[in-house]
Formats: structure tokens, C-alpha cells, sequence
């Protein structure tokens, strides 16, 4: 390869991915390279440092930044919105210890069927209202917190405009990680922080996307016998840069109206509300006075038919690219316990929806069957034909097609067209002028903003 010449995507992803640039740090870029199947790249002069060349070889899970003991690795956002690993040369130290952990090199895992699929829910009224499915996340981390265990989880910033990962070691802190979030995740310090608790004897339980768990169990390099770990059924995680924008479009930040009780901050978002039913969930944005908590406002509350937001992430134009082409799902991650929507138990057991809620509960060892014994007197659950509920579910399809729209849709955010009419220009635009209308938009801001 010549020097400074960008190296050239795996044949698939260019073809999916035919916008991006090479994600090499500027220094490697001048070094031969190999690309390996799943796009991390090689690099035999720099040996072990890890590099990108294309984006499905990424996951963002972080377990490469966190098992660097040099902290030469930093997670960045690309244009996308997306983060991915970029090293610090001068920093490393070639010692390889971030190719060890990264859960996408190492080859495919094989996937394992689960040892038992039920169909289950929560006893609790009240929690089952407040969470995505049939609330069983909440049980399983009542049950390790009130062991004296630590829970992590998704949880919202405090502004609601991203979502990172966190921890509590109280039953009163599990709130802020119940409900599915529909937003990548950050994982920061979690992977560290999971290990000093198992080092110091502690209880884990880890939440997360089977990435997520497939990479702490890579950084963690070991078994520990009290560390859980439950991930959830996953088709794909959007972009925090398009959930940004969403955001700031309704509740643009910085001018948040400033009344007698303080500055109207964005307060919480629920992207599973059930207040008409689990199948019809909708999104509900709310808002408060910082200086009175209590009095809510509500700012959006939409079917997620018709949530701009929901629609571009339901119809996968927002995903990560390695969502496109995951390798980590469906039994693949190690994961004890796997949590989902049971989408069609409505069809499969009419006798077991009551339309509030309820988990397809795959439990994959025998580590997430003790854990799931300990929490059964709190729970209804039902063995089910998981053949039969596949079919029902796009988190379990292998790898989700890269729409053909998702170029034209990443580019057209670059415009100042509003989320609701780009999605919808997407969406309804023919498949030939669509790319002309988006450069169109790009280059004639306001004739677009008007006509579009
Ligand atoms: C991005 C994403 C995609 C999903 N796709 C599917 C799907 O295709 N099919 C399906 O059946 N189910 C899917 N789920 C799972 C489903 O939405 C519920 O999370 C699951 O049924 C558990 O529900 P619950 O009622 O038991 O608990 P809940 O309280 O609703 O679940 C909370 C759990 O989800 C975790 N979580 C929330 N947001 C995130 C996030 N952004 N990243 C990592 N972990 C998160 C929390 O840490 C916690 O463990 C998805 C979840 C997420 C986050
Ligand atoms: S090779 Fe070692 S020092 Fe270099 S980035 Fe990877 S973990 Fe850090
Ligand atoms: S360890 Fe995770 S963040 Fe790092 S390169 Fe691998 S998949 Fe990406
Ligand atoms: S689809 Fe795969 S790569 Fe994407 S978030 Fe889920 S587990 Fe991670």
C-alpha cells in the first residue's frame, strides 16, 4: 500500500458503507497493513496496536480503552455519531493487550441454544408498568442489590441528551435503569468498575447489549463466580448523534424558558409507555422547572408509529454499521440471561398476554438459572417453544440488510431539513432522485426548508 492511501474497506461494507473514510490513526496510515474478515486491521510494523479500517469491525463496546494500561486509547464520535477507538502512538506501547479484549477479533463465537425459554412477567404491577417488557430486569436487580450486590445498567444523562452506563448497590437505585433506552450507550469506567467490585468479592450483576456483555467478559480475561450478567434481545442500537438532534429540535438547549421557578429542563423520556398498552407503546417526553421537579409537563407523547425518532430507528436507518452484520447476538455473547419483548405471545399463548407487558426470558447457563430460581416466587413464568416466537422478533434475525436509504438519510442530517421531514423525504422520495434532493438540500438550505 502506498503511504498516506486510506485502506480499502472489506468488499461488503464498502458496498454498504461506500461514504466512509478510513478510520487508521494518521500514523499507522503510513505503515503496510493486513486486513483481517472482520475489518480490524493489522498492523505488523506498529505490531498489536488496535486500528480500523472498517466499521462493522467495531461494536464501540469500549473493553479496548478500558484494558489499556496506558490510556492511549480514546473513544471518539465519527460523523455518524457513533464512537470508535483511536490510539495515541506515542502513548503505546505495543504490548496487545487491546487486540486480546476486543470481542469482535478472535473469530466468530458459536451460538448456543439456551437451556430454557419461558415466557414470564413480574408480579408487580407497578414495576411491570414502568419497564419495557415484563419488567424481569427489575427483579433480577432487586435481587443482587438487596444481597449487597452492585447492578449496572443504561441510564439516561441528567440533560436526557445521551446515555451512558452506570451502577447502583441499592434497591432505590435501580429506577434510572429500568426501560429500554433506544440509544448506543456509553460504557466510560463500567468495565473497570465491574472488575474492582468482583476483585473486591463483590456481586455483579451487568446489563447491557450482547456486545456490551461480550465485552466486559473479553476485558475481564477471567471467570468470576459472582459476576451475572444479562443482556438484552438486540436488532441494533441507533446513533446518540441523531438522538441529539431529535432532542434538541423540540427542546432546543440553552433556550429553555426561564419562569419564576427556574430554567424548564427536559426531565425523562419514556420510549416504552404503556399507558395504552404495551403493543401500542408510546413516547413520552417530559419537562420541568428546575426549581419544581414535581410539576411535569408533557412535551411529546406519540404512538411509536408515528415518533419521527422511533420510525427512523424501527425501520434500522440509524443503526451502527456493525449492527448490520452482528456478530454477537443470539447466544453468542456468553450472556447468563437474555431478556426481550415476547412479540406475538399474543398469537402463541393468547392466554398469557393481558397487553402489560411480558419477556421472552432465554436463560443460557446454569449460573442464570440459580439467579433466576432466586427470583421465581416473584414472577409468573411459562416455558415456551422458542421456534415460535422467533419469527415474531427482529432482534433475533442474524444480520439486519443495510437499507439503501441510510446514506442519503446520514447526509440529509447534515442539512438543516427538521428529523421529521428529512425521515420523511426518505421515506418517500424514489429511490433515484433521493440522493439528488439530498444534495440539493445540502446546498440550497433554504429553498429546502421551504419546498421539502
Ligand atoms: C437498543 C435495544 C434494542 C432492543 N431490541 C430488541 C428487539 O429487537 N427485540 C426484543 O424483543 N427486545 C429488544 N430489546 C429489549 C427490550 O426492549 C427490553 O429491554 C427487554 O425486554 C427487557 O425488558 P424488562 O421489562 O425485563 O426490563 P426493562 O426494565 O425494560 O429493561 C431495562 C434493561 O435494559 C437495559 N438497557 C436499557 N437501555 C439500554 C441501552 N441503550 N443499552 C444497553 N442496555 C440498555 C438496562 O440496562 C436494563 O438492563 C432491546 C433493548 C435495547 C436497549
Ligand atoms: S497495544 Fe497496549 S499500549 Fe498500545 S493501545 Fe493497545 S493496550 Fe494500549
Ligand atoms: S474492543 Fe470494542 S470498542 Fe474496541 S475495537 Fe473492539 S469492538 Fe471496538
Ligand atoms: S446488534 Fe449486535 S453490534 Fe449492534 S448493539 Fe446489538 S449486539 Fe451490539
Amino acid at each position: 500500500m502506498k503511504p498516506g492511501k486510506p485502506l480499502a474497506l472489506s468488499a461488503k461494507s464498502a458496498a454498504a458503507f461506500p461514504e466512509k473514510r478510513c478510520l487508521f490513526s494518521p500514523k499507522a496510515q503510513h505503515r503496510p497493513a493486513r486486513l483481517r474478515g472482520n475489518g480490524i486491521v493489522f498492523v505488523p510494523l506498529l505490531s498489536d496496536m488496535i486500528t480500523l479500517s472498517d466499521p462493522t469491525g467495531c461494536c464501540g463496546c469500549g473493553a479496548c480503552a478500558s484494558a489499556c494500561p496506558h490510556e492511549a486509547i480514546s473513544l471518539r464520535e465519527d460523523a455518524e455519531g457513533f464512537l470508535y477507538p483511536h490510539t495515541d502512538a506515542d502513548r503505546c506501547t505495543r504490548c496487545g493487550l487491546c487486540e486480546k479484549v476486543c470481542p469482535l477479533l478472535g473469530g466468530p463465537q458459536p451460538a448456543r441454544p439456551p437451556l430454557h425459554a419461558y415466557a414470564a412477567h413480574n408480579k408487580s404491577d407497578t414495576q411491570r408498568g414502568q419497564s419495557s417488557s415484563g419488567g424481569i430486569f427489575s427483579l433480577l436487580a432487586e435481587e443482587v442489590t438487596a444481597g449487597g450486590g452492585a447492578v449496572f445498567g443504561a441510564r439516561f444523562s441528567r440533560d436526557c441528551r445521551s446515555v451512558c452506563h452506570d451502577y447502583t448497590e441499592v434497591p432505590e437505585g435501580i429506577a434510572p435503569f429500568r426501560g429500554s433506552k433506544y440509544v448506543q450507550s456509553r460504557t466510560g469506567s463500567a468495565f473497570r468498575q465491574v472488575q474492582a467490585l468482583l476483585r473486591a468479592g463483590r456481586t455483579v450483576l451487568f446489563t447491557g447489549t450482547p456486545c456490551q456483555v461480550a465485552g466486559l467478559r473479553r476485558f475481564l480475561r477471567k471467570d468470576y463466580p459472582r459476576l451475572f450478567t444479562a443482556e438484552c434481545l438486540c436488532h441494533g442500537v441507533p446513533s446518540p448523534k441523531v438522538w441529539r438532534r431529535y432532542v434538541d429540535e423540540i427542546f432546543p438547549a440553552g433556550q429553555e424558558a426561564g419562569g419564576a421557578e427556574g430554567k424548564e429542563e427536559l426531565r425523562s423520556v419514556n420510549f416504552r409507555d404503556k399507558g395504552h398498552g404495551w403493543k401500542d407503546y408510546r413516547v413520552v417526553l417530559r419537562s420541568a422547572p428546575s426549581g419544581d421537579p414535581a410539576s411535569c409537563r408533557t412535551l411529546i407523547e406519540e404512538s411509536h408509529h408515528r415518533n419521527p425518532y422511533m420510525r427512523a430507528f424501527l425501520s434500522n436507518l440509524c443503526l451502527r454499521p456493525s449492527c448490520y452484520a452482528c456478530r454477537l447476538k443470539n447466544g453468542r455473547s456468553g450472556s447468563d440471561l437474555t431478556l426481550g419483548d415476547f412479540w406475538g405471545i399474543d398469537r402463541i399463548s393468547p392466554a398469557l398476554d393481558d397487553d402489560r407487558g411480558c419477556t421472552l426470558l432465554l436463560v443460557n447457563t446454569p449460573r442464570g438459572e440459580a439467579l433466576c430460581e432466586r427470583i421465581a416466587p416473584r414472577m409468573e413464568r411459562t416455558e415456551a417453544d422458542l421456534e415460535k416466537a422467533k419469527p415474531y422478533n427482529g432482534g433475533f434475525s442474524e444480520s439486519i440488510p443495510v437499507p439503501s436509504r441510510r446514506r442519503s438519510f446520514f447526509l440529509g442530517l447534515e442539512t438543516r431539513l427538521p428529523l421529521p421531514r428529512l425521515l420523511r423525504t426518505v421515506e418517500t422520495t424514489s429511490h433515484h432522485l433521493l440522493p439528488l434532493k439530498i444534495r440539493l438540500a445540502r446546498f440550497f438550505p433554504r429553498l429546502a426548508t421551504k419546498y421539502f
